[in-house]
């Protein structure tokens, strides 16, 4: 028993890489969600198991032991640069890389390898010669590379390579990745990789021993101190990567050159653009076909408005960002999709305009009828009941202000003749000829109205009987000398009217317009194309009594 194990002093040092990282694949196992998350807990863990078994080789004293152990080293060993690229290219944030553990072809080197290694003592291609430093027994194993060791070192270096550029770069363009986070996992990559170029250049001045799972006692120590002090895989700042990834609002950041430093997944989506084209792209070339955007893009105080891109309305702010509240880093511009917003309310506002012009319609419409109520169809003039109302009203006018109102009733002559000769239509044009004329010679306030078939009423407040006679002799003369074309045929009329007037016949409508009846058949029966003023005193009487 006693010489199956031994204790030598530098297995202390890789039970502590053993715990170190341990310790940081638990710390950062709740953080696995976040970018590359996943593959550096995986890395940390693979790099605990290599310091295990080599802790196993380290205390093994038989050297058919140590190899059996340090066999199992390479469970850890082949995984580290395929998580190392992984947890790189993820944590950049780089685009098209698989989440998690990426394709599978990324595992077949890492599976062939572990294969060789497994199965060397029957092929000798990854260690040609094994053999112990000294003649002591549990001394350490000087393992002499074989051609398969390096083809497998090779293809390692180079994924840890590719790998250390991407965060490198990463650092260097400062967009997704805070820089302090980046060169504490830079620093931890450089120690192992000197230590494990010192290890295959042979410098390592103890042989038989690889100074990298040492190393991982100091990257280890790094990277714990990354990970508290600059919040590696915070929830904090990765939530808002992914919050503003999340937003509904489109996010735009420029630097002060006007170049597109960020901008997230909804203002890709707002603006049609694809992220490898717009990301470092001068704003004023990326936004060339939005000149109103552009616009808030050169501001250079807070500004905010609405903007039209792509059949959508945005709610636009553009705000100045500062860093330590005074140094101008660039601008901030927040996209607001308003378009539902604002089609509502277009909707709404051409709902008003529609009804606003049909109450306009409405209106007219109500003028029109109120118009036709009370006037003529075919002449225009005023209708007999709007007479009638109207009297009322300046009879009690008159009265009050104790003026005269005069009353001319007028019937075309002979008017069934001129039907008869020349037609219906033709007695329809010498109507409307002579209700021209009797609008033409209304003044204001007088009343022209067509009482009935071919008979006509003037009403004339604040006219005596002397001064009704002289409008209706007027009227009378000129209708005699109006000729009226129609269809070849100039008609010619005369017209009678009786006069009678307020208060002398009467103080009420009836009475005034039955006394004006009464001359105009006085008028008829005296030879017609006159005017006879109703005598006044005299007592009403039939008509029968006056023919
Ligand atoms: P007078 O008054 O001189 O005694 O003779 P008159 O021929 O005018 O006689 P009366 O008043 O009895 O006849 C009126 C005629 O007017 C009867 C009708 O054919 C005609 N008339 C009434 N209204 C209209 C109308 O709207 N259009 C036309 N064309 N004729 C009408
Ligand atoms: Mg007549
Ligand atoms: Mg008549």
């Amino acid at each position: 028993m006693d010489d199956a194990w031994q204790f030598p002093g530098y297995a202390a040092l890789l039970v502590l890489a053993v715990m170190l990282t341990g310790g940081i694949a638990m710390a950062a196992w709740p953080r696995r969600s976040a970018p590359g998350g996943t593959a550096f807990v995986l890395m940390m863990i693979a790099t605990a198991v290599w310091s295990l078994f080599r802790i196993l080789e380290a205390i093994a004293v038989q050297p058919g032991d140590k190899i059996y152990w340090a066999r199992f080293e390479f469970l850890g060993v082949v995984a580290i640069p395929t998580l190392w690229l992984l947890f790189t290219r993820q944590y950049s944030r780089r685009e098209r890389v698989s989440p998690g553990l990426g394709p599978i072809w990324l595992w077949i080197v890492p599976a062939a390898v572990l294969a060789l290694v497994f199965s060397n003592a029957q092929h000798g291609w990854f260690w040609t010669e094994i053999k112990p430093v000294s003649a002591e027994p549990g001394a350490n194993l000087v393992f002499a590379h074989g051609p398969a060791f390096w083809v497998s070192a090779s293809y390692n270096y180079l994924l840890v390579l590719i790998g250390t550029v991407t965060l490198l770069l990463a650092l260097l363009r400062g967009k997704d990745v805070d820089r302090r986070q980046a060169t504490g996992l830079l620093a931890g990559a450089f120690v192992i990789w000197i230590a494990n170029m010192i290890h295959l250049a042979g410098l390592f001045p103890i042989a038989g021993l690889d100074p990298t799972p040492f190393a991982f006692v100091l990257t280890g120590a790094t990277y714990i101190y990354t990970m508290y002090r600059y919040r590696l895989f915070d929830p904090v700042p990765v939530s808002r990567h992914t919050l503003l990834d999340n937003m509904i609002e489109g996010v735009l950041v420029l630097d002060n050159e006007r170049r597109i430093a960020d901008l997230n997944t909804a203002a890709l989506g707002y603006l049609g653009l694809s992220g490898h084209s717009s990301n470092g792209a001068y704003a004023k070339e990326l936004l060339a076909n939005w000149p109103q955007l552009l616009h808030y893009c050169n501001s250079d105080a807070e500004a905010q408005g609405e903007v039209y891109v792509l059949d959508r309305h945005f709610d636009v702010r553009a705000m100045p960002l500062y860093e330590n509240g005074h140094r101008r880093v660039g601008l901030l511009l927040v996209l607001h999709d308003i378009s539902t917003y604002r089609m509502a309310q277009n909707q709404l506002r051409e709902a008003n305009e529609r009804l606003r012009a049909h109450v306009l319609e409405i209106e007219a419409l109500q003028v029109k009828l109120r118009e036709q109520a009370i006037r003529d169809s075919l002449t225009g003039l005023f209708n007999r009941r709007f007479l009638e109302e109207t009297l009322q009203r300046e009879f009690a006018r008159a009265a009050r202000s104790a003026r005269p109102l005069g009353i001319v009733m007028i019937d075309i002559d002979h008017f069934k003749e001129l039907n008869d000769a020349h037609g219906h239509r033709a007695g329809d044009a010498a109507l409307l000829a002579v209700g021209r004329l009797l609008a033409a010679q209304t003044r204001g306030g007088d009343v022209a109205c067509r009482y009935g078939g071919e008979e006509f009423v003037l009403a004339l407040p604040g006219a005596n009987l002397e001064t009704a006679h002289e409008r209706a002799e007027h009227l009378r003369r000129a209708v005699e000398s109006l000729r009226v074309l129609q269809d070849d045929a100039v008609l010619s009329m005369t017209i009678s009217a009786g006069i009678a007037a307020y208060p002398v016949h009467g103080e009420r409508v009836d009475q005034v317009l039955d006394n004006a009846d009464r001359a105009l058949y006085q008028a008829k029966n005296s030879g017609r194309n006159q005017c006879v003023v109703r005598a006044v005193g005299t007592p009403p009487a039939s008509k029968a009594d006056v023919g």
